[in-house]
C-alpha cells in the first residue's frame, strides 16, 4: 500500500494500558508517512542500558508507576527533534498527565504542528483480559496475545524465533496499580483534549480485531485530511 503523508501532524494516541495503541501505531506507520513514537519502548531502551537512571527506570515501570514527566517531556522532545517528525509523528502513550500535555502543546504550537488526539476507549476488564494475555519478544518487540494471536510455534516470537516474556508490569497487581494510575492522572486528560487538539476522536476499542480498530483510527486521520 502506498504510504499517504499525513501532513504536520502530531497523532497521539491515548487510552488506558492494553488499549491497543501500540498495534494501533504500529498500523498507523504502515498507512502515513512519519515515525512511531513509544515512550514505553523508548524507556525500556533505556532500561536495556542498566545504568543508575535504567535502574530507576525500571523500578518505576515494574511497579505500575509512571516514569517523572520532566524525563518523558525530554525523550519526546528529542526524538520529535530529529528530521523524520518534521511532517509529524505517532505520538504512543505520550501525553499520559496534564503536565505532559500543556508541555507538548505548546512543543506542537513552536513547530507549527496540529494535534489530533485518538481515544482509545476500552472497559477495564477488556483490558485486564488482554494484559494477562499478553506476551512479547524482548528481541525485536513484536507482541502477541495467548487468546487472540498466539505464536506460530509454542512461546516464540515469529519474526525471529527469540522465546517470548511475559513484561515485568503485566502482572495482575501491577496491571491493576496501572490502571488506578491512568484513572487518577490520565482520564482526566480527556476534557483537556477535547478543547485543546486539532482533532478530538473517540474509537470504540471494545469490539473489533485489533486490525479493525486500527483501520477505524487510519479512516478517521485520512478523512480529517490534516
Ligand atoms: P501501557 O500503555 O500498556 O501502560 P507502555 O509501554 O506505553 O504500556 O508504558 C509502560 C510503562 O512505561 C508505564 O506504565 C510507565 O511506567 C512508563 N511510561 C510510558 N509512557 C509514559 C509517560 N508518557 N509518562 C510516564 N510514564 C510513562
Amino acid at each position: 500500500m502506498p504510504k499517504i503523508t499525513v501532513g504536520t501532524v502530531a497523532v497521539m494516541l491515548f487510552g488506558p494500558p492494553g488499549s491497543g495503541k501500540g498495534t494501533v501505531a504500529q498500523y498507523l506507520t504502515g498507512c502515513f508517512d512519519v515515525p512511531h513514537i513509544s515512550t514505553g519502548h523508548i524507556l525500556r531502551e533505556q532500561i536495556a542500558l542498566a545504568d543508575g537512571l535504567g535502574r530507576e527506570v525500571k523500578e518505576l515501570m515494574d511497579s505500575g508507576k509512571l516514569v517523572a514527566d520532566e524525563l518523558v517531556n525530554r525523550i519526546v522532545v528529542d526524538r520529535l527533534s530529529r528530521p523524520d517528525c518534521a511532517a509529524g509523528a505517532i505520538l504512543d502513550g505520550y501525553p499520559r498527565t496534564v503536565e505532559q500535555a500543556k508541555f507538548i502543546s505548546e512543543v506542537l504550537k513552536q513547530r507549527a504542528l496540529d494535534s489530533m488526539v485518538i481515544y482509545l476507549d476500552v472497559d477495564y476488564d477488556v483490558v485486564v483480559s488482554r494484559l494477562t494475555a499478553r506476551r512479547s519478544c524482548p528481541q525485536c518487540g513484536a507482541v502477541y496475545n495467548l487468546r487472540s494471536k498466539p505464536p506460530k510455534v509454542d512461546s516464540r516470537c515469529d519474526l525471529d524465533g527469540t522465546p517470548l516474556i511475559t513484561r515485568d508490569d503485566d502482572r495482575e497487581d501491577v496491571i491493576r496499580q496501572r490502571l488506578d494510575n491512568y484513572e487518577t492522572q490520565t482520564q482526566p486528560l480527556v476534557d483537556y483534549f477535547r478543547e485543546q487538539a486539532t482533532w478530538y476522536y473517540r474509537v470504540n476499542g471494545n469490539d473489533g480485531s485489533s486490525e479493525q480498530i486500527a483501520e477505524r483510527a487510519c479512516a478517521l486521520i485520512r478523512n480529517s485530511n490534516p
